[in-house]
């Protein structure tokens, strides 16, 4: 399904929940309130939705993510039925790994195919201070349930100048050595009412590559530097992994954006940075068929912005991270 800019638009991020087990500090607020569960897309209707989405409007990769998504009951049933619809090539998730331990092997059967694995400093008390009150032992062991797993496994940290832009990006860089796993810098976005501390801590994919080369050598550009997803990828030498570089802020990948957005509430998103959205729950409680659903997705697929504004200042603040699935 292309844009009205020529983009094929064919990865749908579905987020299962706003609810979350942790409250990272860049993503929201402790006392964070949730939506009933009564407002979210339920089991049925995502059953329904997203076959119009693979069918209908030709998508074939569907990420899951939230809030956790590891927290939505059924959540082994969800990917099964996702993995099995004709057209859909991937299956992945974005999880901050936290009830990864028991699920990793379940999930993989069930076709889950990657998994995006939150982890901003291996450092156990940054850790705890970051995510409110997680564990980095737990997410460090889950992260080995899915290696045996045999996930393909990505480690996602969003850096924040002054907490682990330093020691924490190097050693984390250095899991790439014994671990053919891509870990991926993200710099920090703005969201509502979090947006003043977030600005002020952006750190750029320039100024990380500059430290690692400084403390790890040569960074070997892959793919010939076309990006993988939305990240840029390099090589230390000697390593079998991989270290990418997500910059929305500082190098915006909107001309390549292939992305819709699913919100927990049934929402369609098509810029993460951007606040329109499409109210799709309504007119599926409403009775509307699959081929009125797949017109109005269609038109507002084709309408999808260019991209985001953040260079002008422009700042989404009708949700938080968590509530849109990132
Ligand atoms: N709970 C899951 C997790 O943490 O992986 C999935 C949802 S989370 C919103 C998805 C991704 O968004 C995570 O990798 C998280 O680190 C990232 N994220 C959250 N807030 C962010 C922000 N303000 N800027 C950049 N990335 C952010
Ligand atoms: Fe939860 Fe993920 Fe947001 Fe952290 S980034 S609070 S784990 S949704």
């Amino acid at each position: 399904m292309l844009d009205q800019y020529g983009r094929n638009i064919n990865y749908l991020r579905v987020s299962l929940t706003d609810r979350c087990n942790l409250r990272c500090i860049y993503c929201m607020p402790e006392d964070m309130t949730f939506r009933p569960r009564s407002e979210l897309l339920q089991d049925d209707e995502l059953k329904r939705l997203i076959p119009i989405f693979v069918d209908l409007l030709g998508f074939e990769k569907i990420r899951l993510t939230g809030g956790e998504p590891t927290l939505r009951e059924n959540i082994v049933e969800i990917v099964q039925n996702i993995a099995q619809i004709p057209g859909v090539r991937t299956v992945a998730m974005t999880t901050n790994g936290v009830l990864l331990k028991q699920l990793a092997a379940p999930l993989a059967t069930a076709g889950l195919a990657r998994i995006n694995i939150s982890l901003d400093t291996l450092n156990a008390e940054k850790f705890r201070q970051l995510t409110r009150w997680g564990s980095v032992d737990e997410v460090w062991q889950s992260i080995l349930a899915a290696q045996a797993a045999g996930l393909a496994i990505k480690l996602n940290a969003v850096i924040m100048r002054g907490f682990n832009d330093r020691e924490d990006v190097i050693n984390l860089a250095r899991l790439t050595y014994d671990y053919p796993w891509q870990v991926r810098f993200i710099e920090m976005m703005p969201f509502a009412g979090i947006s003043g501390f977030q600005q002020d801590h952006v750190v750029t994919e320039l100024e990380l590559k500059a430290r690692l080369r400084d403390e790890l050598g040569e960074l070997i550009l892959c793919h010939q530097g076309q990006l993988d997803g939305e990240a840029r990828v390099y090589q230390l030498e000697g390593a079998v992994g991989s270290v990418g570089f997500i910059s929305s802020v500082s190098k915006p990948f909107c001309a390549s954006c292939n992305r819709a957005r699913l919100t927990a509430d049934g929402q369609l998103r098509l810029c993460l940075l951007r606040e329109q959205e499409l109210d799709v729950l309504a007119p599926l409680r409403h009775g509307a068929t699959d081929q009125a659903l797949r017109c109005l997705l269609k038109e507002s697929i084709w309408s999808k912005p260019w991209g985001h504004g953040l260079a002008e200042q422009t700042v989404p603040l009708n949700r938080v991270m968590s509530e849109i699935g990132g």
